[in-house]
């Protein structure tokens, strides 16, 4: 295998098991919201909040420590060694643990909206309350997906910050990805120390990937850049209104691409 196989193999086998952190854990927060009642889900006492933190973090370990294992495996696959371990200074569990109260709280406020405006003893109100119950768990499992996720790129983060063998970075798409995504992939690899906000919105397994001497943005993802690129060069307009007509115009075909499956 070339340097540059090893490392292509590196970064779609960090891009999966993202994936799967994300989806396995997703499938755990929905079936332990399957266990509240509206009541307690809607109260959020600090022992149901803990339950919620601890299922994130379990999965945020894991997604971390897999940053850190490819960061290596890419650093190697290029360079023949793996980065120095102070290249991470670890994680901030109270920060995390703060990130996920926030989540719960604002993904079960509308739950108690609803439960302000009506009486348990009224079948149209439980079923109304059983539809936003359902709402909120689901935005809620999504949202600890990108929780989870965001310890591998945190660890990718710190490893662009730290480790001086870093001449660069690109984002690594979805296979569909939305159009503030495909926006930033469109850019290829960037080689300043400038960064734009590393931003991820909900559902996304989007990811910042390193570049090291000697190794090329995978071809699958370079065709990708210039794909995007393409798309960008013909959007009219400048600045602000250009990035906006990309994202309707990409957004509106992905849309109607899957409304059509
Ligand atoms: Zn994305």
């Amino acid at each position: 295998m070339s340097r540059q196989s090893d490392f292509n193999a590196a970064a779609q086998a960090y891009y999966s098991t993202q994936v799967d952190i994300s989806e396995s854990l997703l499938e755990r927060v929905a079936s332990w919201w399957r266990g509240l009642s509206p009541q307690r889900a809607a109260e959020g006492s600090s022992a149901v909040v803990r339950e919620f933190q601890a299922l994130v973090s379990s999965s945020r370990t894991r997604s971390y420590a897999e940053g850190v294992k490819f960061h290596n495996a890419a650093r190697e696959a290029a360079t023949g060694e793996p980065a120095p371990e102070s290249t991470w200074d670890g994680r901030d569990l109270a920060a995390e643990a703060g990130q996920s109260k926030t989540s719960y709280y604002v993904h079960t406020a509308p739950l108690r909206e609803e439960m302000k405006r009506g009486r348990l003893d009224d079948p149209e109100f439980l079923k109304s309350l059983d539809e936003t119950m359902e709402s909120a768990g689901r935005n809620l499992a999504r949202d600890a997906g990108r929780l989870a996720e965001a310890g591998g790129r945190d660890a990718l983060a710190e490893a662009r910050e730290e480790d001086p063998d870093v001449i660069g970075w690109y984002r690594k798409t979805d296979a569909d990805p939305c159009g503030f995504c495909a926006m930033l992939a469109s850019r290829g690899g960037a080689f300043t120390k400038y960064m734009e906000p590393d931003r991820f919105h909900t559902g996304c397994h989007c990811q910042t990937l390193p570049l090291f001497r000697g190794v090329e943005i995978p071809a699958e993802d370079a065709a990708k850049r210039d794909e995007y690129l393409a798309r960008w060069n013909a959007t009219p307009g400048s600045g602000a209104d250009q990035v906006k007509a990309f994202q309707q115009e990409f957004n509106a075909e992905r849309k109607a691409r899957r409304d059509e499956q």
